[in-house]
């Protein structure tokens, strides 16, 4: 099963110029079998989604992307309210007792422009965030993100015995599918879904 595990429409994420109708087309046009949709701050509401999904054959599903204050944030099978930039371990806390999953969000991102770079910051001492100690697993392929940034990524998740996943980010129509996960089932719904990360049961890919 091919999923885009992040993707945000207009008019929730107001940074996004992706339609929710225009994406089901283009997500079938690239093959992918299901799309999960990450606003920030925002799940969609159950019967919005299959409204949405209609007779497509794409499966929706639903997360959130928090900003928290160690970074942005993955959110699946969390329904509780979240506030603006929250603390990270509230946030850990929060999700761990409710049964959801957290990805760290494209961790490296920038790290040449805000001159980290300069400081020849390594895999190891990026590691050592404090982000790394909340999450289940890191995004190590960002469609946003360059090559050298995801690397790197994935770097910090194989020294920290995360698991690596990948999502596009796309903002854009023609960003889908960029990176996706690819499972080795078919899941239903966010619980089906984070069941298979945990396990490990998926590899990585491009739709394009
Ligand atoms: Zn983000
Ligand atoms: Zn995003």
């Amino acid at each position: 099963m091919i999923i885009d595990l992040h993707v945000h429409t207009k008019p929730r994420s107001a940074c996004s110029h992706i339609a929710p109708e225009e994406l089901l087309a283009e997500a079938a046009r690239l093959g992918l079998d299901g799309i999960c949709l990450t606003e920030h701050h925002g799940l969609w509401d159950r019967a919005e989604l299959s409204r949405l999904a209609g007779k497509s054959g794409i499966s929706l599903f639903t997360g959130n992307e928090v900003t928290t204050d160690q970074g942005d944030v993955i959110v699946f099978a969390y329904s509780g309210h979240v506030p603006e930039v929250i603390p990270l371990a509230d946030l850990q806390s929060a999700v761990a007792a409710a049964g959801g999953f957290m990805i760290a969000a494209h961790p490296l991102r920038g790290f040449k422009v805000f001159g980290i770079g300069q400081l020849k910051l390594t895999a190891a001492q990026a590691a050592r965030r404090k982000m790394f100690q909340y999450v289940d697993a890191v995004e190590i392929r960002n469609g946003r993100l360059n090559e050298e940034e995801n690397k790197m990524a994935e770097e910090v998740a194989v020294s920290r015995g995360l698991r690596g996943v990948a999502g596009s980010d796309a903002h854009r129509i023609d960003e889908i599918g960029k990176w996706v996960t690819i499972l080795e089932r078919t899941v239903k719904d966010e619980a089906g879904l984070i069941e298979e990360l945990r396990a490990g049961r998926y590899r990585i890919g491009t739709a394009r």
